[in-house]
């Protein structure tokens, strides 16, 4: 059995006994794949202790033969990187966050290199995030990007259903998950699944305005209709959303 080797991050893990880890990892070349890391718990063995979320470097590791099966990782050196990620409680919350979405998105081995350089920018910049707005800011970008990447980036510059051009200023605009974009004030009305969101907003979700000098009320509205959309995708509220969630007035 040949053995492969890669760049990969530790998106989760499960202890699976006494000994051993059960690690989601997204792969640089491979994409997504889940491995069984044997003794990874054990205080000596091939992986210099127990495996954890952000875990980043090199891996070797052997493909199974169905890719629904586990990979065996035989390998694991971990580069010093996203350590200050554990001790800054909103940017590991965001980091987090991240991962669950990566994880949920991505396919199994089905490769995006360039999403992978994308998260390991994301973590970094929410590892030096040292104000609120920046790791809101880093999470909404790195959030637009994973869409981006797993082609179904949402329409934000006209509207999705008749393709009008938005025009500015509106005071409010609505965005719909099924329609996967903007809707004009002529179409809103023919989508019961929708929510209303600031023209600020919009510019922000569509690259308009620079992310860094945004309000952080508007950050925090722009990751709410994120979370909204991810929510309605997955059918569920991602885990880790409630600690991003606008705070009611
Ligand atoms: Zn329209």
């Amino acid at each position: 059995m040949k053995k492969i080797k890669d760049t990969a991050l530790a998106l989760r893990v499960v202890n699976y006994s006494e000994t051993s880890q059960v690690v989601t990892l997204l792969t640089r070349e491979h994409g997504k794949m889940g491995a069984i890391a044997k003794g990874s718990r054990r205080p000596k063995s091939a992986f210099e202790g127990a495996i954890e979320p952000f875990a980043c470097g090199q891996v070797m590791f052997i493909a199974s033969e169905a890719s629904d099966k586990l990979a065996t990782l035989t390998e694991f050196v971990r580069a010093p990187r996203f350590r200050l990620l554990h001790t800054q409680l909103m940017a590991m919350y965001a980091g987090l966050f991240v991962l669950e979405l990566t994880e949920a998105f991505c396919r199994e081995y089905d490769p995006h290199p360039a999403l992978f350089d994308a998260l390991l920018a994301g973590l970094e910049r929410l590892e030096q995030s040292d104000r609120p707005g920046g790791v809101c800011s880093a999470l909404i970008d790195y959030q637009l990007t994973l869409l981006l990447e797993v082609g179904i980036a949402p329409v934000m510059d006209a509207c999705v259903n008749c393709g009008a051009a938005i025009k500015m200023p509106l005071k409010e605009m609505y965005f719909s998950s099924i329609a996967n974009g903007l809707l004009c004030p002529g179409c809103e009305q023919s989508f019961a699944e929708k929510r209303r969101l600031s023209a600020a907003c919009a510019a922000l979700l569509n690259h308009s305005v620079a992310m860094d000098d945004a309000p952080q009320q508007v950050l925090l509205e722009a990751e709410g209709v994120l979370i909204y959309h991810f929510t309605e995708l997955l059918g569920r509220p991602p885990k880790m959303a409630k600690y991003f969630r606008e705070q009611k007035r």
